[in-house]
């Protein structure tokens, strides 16, 4: 009993001293909370990403070779650090680890690299979750990330704009297109349509794997008249070697 009581207050009140990743504490408090060591070891996108899609490229050029060939729904999605590694236990302990105070630090690696871009937006929308999830899990990640985002940028955000409704598998579990975008189809509802009309929106999420999702969420956007819509997340996936492209397509 006594144990997890310390559990609950670990997670209640946490030490900002003390870096996100190993848990050391910091010389002196940074916005990213990040020690030097678990900085470089985090894998920062800084050039040779997609200019559509925002993943680090597998060779040289501008767009990856998924964003060649496929239609993707926003105009841009950008991403401050490589999905592996730590950024990925991150990730995972702000989404299921009730790690709620994980929000800020990860939110402020995605201020820098969505201002880095110089983009202007005039709402901000978190990738909602199903009803079902958000009982579960009692947040939703991407709004924690989505109000951080808000206040630093001084950009409204609204998070009742978008509903989920079908309660989708994680794409990354799919095998195959066709199969993940059958997953997604339908996922997403708006409630007050007018909300977006004529606006460039920024749709806030943890991490993009396939794109599937902000891609979809994207489309709905735009049928309801969003002039832009760009995607920001915290970490965004690799381009596949050609071997392994293969397989998953
Ligand atoms: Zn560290
Ligand atoms: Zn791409």
């Amino acid at each position: 009993m006594k144990r997890k009581f310390a559990e609950v207050l670990k997670h209640l009140f946490v030490d900002k001293y003390n870096c996100i990743i190993c848990d050391r504490e910091l010389p002196a408090p940074t916005p990213h909370r990040t020690c030097n060591v678990c900085y470089h070891k985090l894998e920062i996108i800084e050039d040779g990403f997609c200019l559509k899609c925002g993943k680090k490229l597998y060779g040289e050029g501008e767009y990856c070779l998924d964003c060649q060939e496929h239609e993707k729904y926003f105009d841009r999605a950008v991403a401050p650090v490589c999905y592996s590694g730590a950024a990925m236990r991150t990730v995972q302990e702000l989404k299921y680890e009730n790690r709620r105070y994980l929000a800020e630090p990860l939110a402020r690696y995605m201020i820098d690299r969505f201002l880095s871009e110089e983009l202007s937006v005039d709402l901000i929308i978190p990738v909602p979750l199903h009803e079902k999830r958000l009982k579960e899990r009692g947040y939703n990640q991407s709004e924690l990330l989505a109000a951080e985002i808000s206040r630093a940028l001084g950009v409204p955000m609204d998070a009742s704009v978008a509903l989920r409704v079908k309660d989708t598998l994680p794409s990354t579990q799919l095998q195959g297109r066709k199969a993940r975008e059958e997953n997604i189809e339908g996922a997403f509802v708006l409630k007050t349509k007018d909300a977006v009309k004529n606006k460039i929106v920024l749709v806030v999420d943890d991490v993009l794997t396939t794109g599937a999702t902000s891609s979809e969420l994207s489309r709905i956007l735009k049928k309801a008249g969003a002039a832009a819509v760009y995607v920001l997340t915290f970490a965004t996936t690799r381009e596949k070697p050609p071997v392994e492209r293969q397989e998953s397509n």
